[in-house]
């Protein structure tokens, strides 16, 4: 599948954002390109479950809702055939905030309106875990700069000098 061009660049991951906002869409895409996944979009539920399969994402961003078949039911549906992590995009109401607080498991949540800032820590947090869990000791233990061993690298030579 993948061609000479893209060789050698480290891919973080395949993400399948839902959103039938096309702007929000738009900046999800934008985004998480930008910090170096593979996307693929979908504008409503039916469009997602297909790709889900497909591409094998892993991570899913998708609204809760969504016109004709809402997030909830393709969450369902995926959760059937896989423990892909699902990032649930939420509106500010009380009723939805409460059954995505049961139905939340292993996955996260974020109401909007939402930073993109916060959104790419969100995903890769999720993504971390999901690693660690499958992957065990070969997962990212320490987060950039916070390994334990980091302060013996430090240079203050130059005091001495
Ligand atoms: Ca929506």
């Amino acid at each position: 599948m993948c061609r000479d061009s893209c060789r050698g660049r480290r891919v973080a991951g395949t993400i399948l954002v839902v959103e039938d906002e096309a702007i929000l869409r738009e900046r999800l895409a934008y985004n998480s390109t930008r910090e170096g996944y593979l996307v693929e979009l979908a504008a409503d539920g039916p469009a997602a479950i297909a790709p889900s399969r497909k591409a094998k994402p892993d991570l899913i961003a998708i609204d809760l809702m969504l016109p004709g078949v809402d997030g909830f039911e393709v969450c369902r549906s995926v959760r059937r055939e896989s423990n892909v992590p699902i990032l649930k995009l939420t509106a500010r109401d009380g009723e939805v905030d409460g059954r995505v607080g049961l139905e939340i498991g292993a996955d996260d949540y974020l109401t909007k309106p939402f930073s993109m800032r916060e959104l790419m820590a969100r995903v890769r947090a999720m993504l971390r875990r999901a690693r660690m869990t499958e992957g065990g000791p070969h997962g990212e233990p320490y987060p950039a700069g916070h390994h334990p061993l980091d302060h013996l690298r430090t240079d203050d030579r130059s005091a001495a000098t």
